[in-house]
């Protein structure tokens, strides 16, 4: 008999139909009840085994064990679900010694310890609950730019451009590490390398998608990056997934309209099509507060908290005016922030959670930053000093998106290229798009990690990849 989903199942709660499910074993209760799991949904349908099961089939069903049931779905005389498989056979499918089973399912392990074991952490709630909204985001994003008519743009992985200066890079070689060949000046000679060129992995498909943009007008990448960059941070992997639009003709004003309807959509898109798993999230959220301090607790559970992110409109405010607020504000003036404040700081994330949190408790979108601290592609604007610069910051995350209107004009782009040493010869390719046909454009990046971290509540952005790369860290 084909095999049916338990989502099925559980969601049309009808019953008298034979039905064959599979899964994996949640637990077994009284040599009689079995809660099945087979990652369609959170919940676990009941399967209530008969008496007369034999013995060793009985004794191999433990929990982590897969098992293949034939039955009929009937309604369940038990509190806790409506429906459930009385089964005719059951088959264990592949067996699970609970000595050796790392995974004890019944006393809740820690978010740490599963990162240790992460090769079998899919298999608890919390993790089944957190790809399945990982992957509704993802298929959001997709529907939101393709129902608005956006190219997804497949840009490069490995890349000769690093000029982009967004962080350290990981090198791509095939050259041997105890016998490369040398120039005479001593230095690597990458001509003899895979590319003939020195070649590193992206980190970012912004310049790539310019391009894109400048014949196809709306594009969008979505694909992984990858920084070297040593923070061990709960915000940052070293191989991460960005989603990068780029539009011809958006000034950036358009592109905060754009950034803030992406998220909104996809927010909403979670809470309508992940409701359980989100639900489910919530109450994990309430139950990790309740150890921690009352004054450190947060005031909104997470479904309120979304809600309030789609009901209301993102705060807009200049760089000059956040660090006006910062300065301004009672952490500040009693020394609760450990770095500094001043016209012209990269404002670290004590500061930004600051203005989220604190002071406006909404997603808050910071645009016009000192030139200085931003890339030498974002449009300078008219007081010389500031750049049309856009980052979104968001409670309990910081940033999450960062983008720019960009330098369309030659002249003031080589210039800036140039103050930044960057190589303006190497970069001709990019600033073709300038000499021929030259429009104004804008996009942004929004780190889809950060995103996910929003939505299910999770803290640490290991848990919510599944396979985390972060520094000493490439297991699995
Ligand atoms: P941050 O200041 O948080 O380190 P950034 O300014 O270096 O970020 P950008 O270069 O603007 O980041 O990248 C665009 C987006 O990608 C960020 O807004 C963030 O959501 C995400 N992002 C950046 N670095 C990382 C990382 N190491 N891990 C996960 N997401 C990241
Ligand atoms: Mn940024």
């Amino acid at each position: 008999m084909k095999r049916t989903k338990i989502k099925d199942i559980l969601q049309n709660e009808q019953t008298d139909y034979k039905v064959n499910v599979k899964g994996w074993v949640r637990s077994f209760r009284n040599n009689q009840f079995v809660a099945l799991n087979d990652g369609s949904c959170i919940g676990n349908i009941q399967v209530v085994i008969t008496l007369d099961t034999d013995e060793a089939i009985i004794k191999s069903i433990a929990t982590g064990a897969s098992v293949s049931v034939d039955g009929t779905v009937i309604a369940s005389l038990g509190k806790g679900q409506k429906v459930e498989v009385k089964a005719d056979s059951i088959t264990v499918l592949g067996e699970c010694n609970p000595e050796q089973f790392p995974l004890q399912l019944k006393n809740r392990p820690s978010l740490e310890y599963l990162r240790e074991i992460a090769h079998l952490r899919f298999r608890t709630n919390t993790f089944g609950a957190v790809f399945r909204v990982r992957h509704t985001l993802a298929y959001a994003i997709h529907k939101f730019f393709n129902d608005r008519g956006f190219v997804y743009l497949h840009t490069p992985v490995v890349t000769a451009s690093d000029a982009e200066g967004a962080g350290e890079m990981f090198k791509v070689t095939t050259l041997p590490f105890d016998d490369a060949p040398h120039n005479e000046d001593g230095s690597i000679n990458f001509k003899e390398d895979f590319f003939g060129r020195a070649t590193n992995l992206t980190v970012s498909g912004q310049l790539e998608a310019e391009l894109g943009a400048m014949a196809l007008s709306e594009v969008y990448t979505f694909g992984p990056t990858f920084r070297a960059e040593n923070s061990n941070t709960p915000r940052h992997l070293a191989e991460f997934w960005m989603i990068e639009p780029e539009v011809a003709f958006n000034d950036i004003y358009d592109n905060m309209d754009l950034a803030e309807d992406l998220l909104k959509y996809i927010i909403d898109y979670a809470l309508q099509n992940n409701r359980e798993d989100l639900d489910f999230l919530a109450q994990r959220l309430v139950d990790e507060e309740k150890q921690k301090p009352q004054n450190e607790r947060s005031e909104l559970g997470l479904i309120e908290k979304l809600e309030l992110v789609l009901n209301n409109k993102f705060e807009r405010i200049t760089y000059t005016e956040a660090i006006q607020i910062l300065l301004e504000s009672p952490a500040y003036k009693k020394k609760k922030f450990q770095y500094d404040v001043s016209w012209g700081i990269d404002m670290q994330s004590e500061h930004e959670r600051y203005l989220v949190e604190k002071h406006f408790k909404k997603p808050v979108i910071v645009t016009g930053y000192p030139k200085e601290i931003k890339a030498f592609y974002m449009r300078q604007n008219d007081d010389g000093k500031t750049v049309a610069a856009m980052d979104i910051l968001a409670p309990g995350i910081g940033e999450i998106v960062g983008g720019s209107q960009r330098e369309e004009r030659l002249d003031k782009l080589t210039q800036r290229m140039n103050e930044m040493h960057i190589p303006v010869d190497e970069m001709y390719w990019y600033l073709d798009t300038r000499r021929f046909g030259t429009v104004p454009h804008a996009g942004f990046g929004l780190g889809f990690e950060r995103i996910v971290l929003f939505v299910t509540g999770m803290t640490n952005i290991r848990d919510v990849i599944p396979f985390p790369r972060t520094p000493k860290n490439a297991e699995f």
